[in-house]
């Protein structure tokens, strides 16, 4: 089992424009000793909107609830919607609303200029509003890609079944029959690859997002990479995740990869393989709602990182340069 190195969720909420509640579990820019990017490459900022009510915003039209038109560059940004709507539009003409269940995967590249804004709809009815926003740095080769969104609808998924584990041992001996085995919950692939099976979403290096649901008790195991970086989520509810419990609103953070160098001093040690992750139910908010939580995993990029604000480049003159195009309007285009 992969160790537990640190679990984040002990962070003030703060404001995004006025429409996004969010605490900041993890961000590069930070350096300290619950925290360290190398341990979470290529997963860069991770802002978690807790379940939030708004009242219906009667103003909507002339003041939706959001942030307004700002640039990014050099990563891409993630936005999974959990309750609620988002409405996005960008410099490159792309214009989406992003419903309940939805992922918006959006390259900033060399440079975007985007809107981030409670939908229409959701904005005239108000309700609960709960969200994810991650940045996924980009490798050099891929840092001035075009921008770009993919927008992948819960129905692009796929859908994967999580099975007990009390049962799953049945798969390994010789009795195939499928009826042993007990469905303890499901897992939607956002992106990545679930024992061949590839996720909805395009990406520019080895990442895994797996949107877990866990709808009754019992434990089911996880198989992530060995040479990944490894966070999970817990978006409701309360799980043991590997023996440690957890709850609604932490980002667990596993130990980093062994180094191939170590690996091969201590092949021949009784070091466990540190590639599996279980999971056990243990409590649901209320009798409707199944534990959530969201894995992800992503092989190092391993570059060095010059970031600031909403740009995250290789080098302090790569960063410095894009604040000039900034400044003088000759960004996005
Ligand atoms: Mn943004």
């Amino acid at each position: 089992m992969r160790p537990i190195k640190h679990i984040h969720g002990d962070k003030k909420p703060h404001w995004v424009g006025d429409g996004f509640f969010v605490k900041t579990l993890i961000n590069h820019l930070e350096d300290n000793p619950d925290f360290n990017y190398s341990h979470t490459d290529p997963f860069l900022l991770f802002d978690y909107g807790k379940p939030t009510i708004f009242s219906p915003n009667p103003d909507y039209k002339l003041h939706p609830h959001g942030i307004g038109l700002h640039p990014h560059k050099g990563f891409e940004t993630v936005t999974i919607a959990y309750s609620g709507e988002i409405s996005h539009a960008d410099s490159t003409g792309g214009r989406s609303d992003i419903l309940e269940g939805d992922v918006q995967w959006m390259t900033a590249g060399r440079g975007i200029l985007h809107e981030e804004f409670h939908s229409e709809a959701f904005g005239q009815r108000g309700g609960v509003f709960s969200m994810v926003q991650l940045w996924v740095n980009l490798p050099s080769t891929h840092k001035l890609t075009d921008p770009k969104y993919q927008s992948i609808k819960r129905a692009d998924m796929p859908i994967v079944d999580l099975i007990d584990n009390s049962d799953a041992g049945y798969q390994d001996t010789d009795c195939q029959n499928s009826d042993y085995q007990t469905v303890i919950g499901h897992a939607a692939i956002i992106a990545g690859d679930w024992h061949g099976i590839s996720g909805a979403a395009t990406t520019f290096t080895p990442v895994n997002m797996w949107d877990i649901e866990l709808y009754t008790t019992g434990s089911t195991t996880l198989q992530v990479p060995e040479t990944h970086n490894t966070l999970l989520l817990v978006q409701e509810g309360q799980v043991l995740v590997n023996g440690t419990a957890a709850s609604a609103g932490s980002l667990i953070e596993f130990s980093a990869p062994i180094p191939d160098h170590v690996d091969a001093q201590t092949e021949h040690s009784s070091l466990p393989a540190t590639d599996t992750i279980e999971l056990t139910y243990l409590a649901t908010t209320n009798e409707d709602t199944p534990i959530k939580l969201l894995l992800l995993s992503g092989e190092p990029i391993g570059e060095p990182v010059a970031g600031h604000g909403p740009f995250v480049m290789n080098t302090q003159e790569e960063l410095r340069q894009t604040f000039r195009d900034y400044q003088i309007g000759n960004f996005g285009k």
